[in-house]
């Protein structure tokens, strides 16, 4: 029987191939600095999302997503612009 594995191991099985721009954007950095939770900091599955208290941003590795879907919808102001990366670029499953 197969074992089963982790978030991390199962991460591991995919391939990016990351574009030179980044296809999420955050909308408005104000919003960000007044949203209480900072959620996208905790549902993105490849911690793509991590605000900065010091410099009061949310950063945005990009290079870094799996194209989840989740924070078109998970933000509560919907202030993250999400498009799927230009074409030949973004992820691969490796057994999807
Ligand atoms: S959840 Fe949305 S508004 Fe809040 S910090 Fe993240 S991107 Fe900004
Ligand atoms: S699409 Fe998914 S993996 Fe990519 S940034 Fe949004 S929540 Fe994270």
């Amino acid at each position: 029987m197969t074992q089963a594995q982790s978030i991390e191991e199962r991460l591991f099985t995919i391939r990016y191939k990351a574009d030179d721009k980044s296809h999420l954007i955050i909308k408005d950095q104000d919003v960000c600095a007044k949203c209480v939770d900072k959620d996208c900091n905790y549902f993105c599955p490849a911690d793509v999302y991590l605000w900065h208290e010091e410099d009061k941003m949310t950063s945005v590795a990009f290079e870094n997503c799996i194209e989840c879907g989740t924070c078109r919808l998970a933000c509560p102001t919907y202030n993250i612009e999400w498009v799927y990366p230009t074409g030949g670029y973004g992820i691969t499953y490796k057994f999807g």
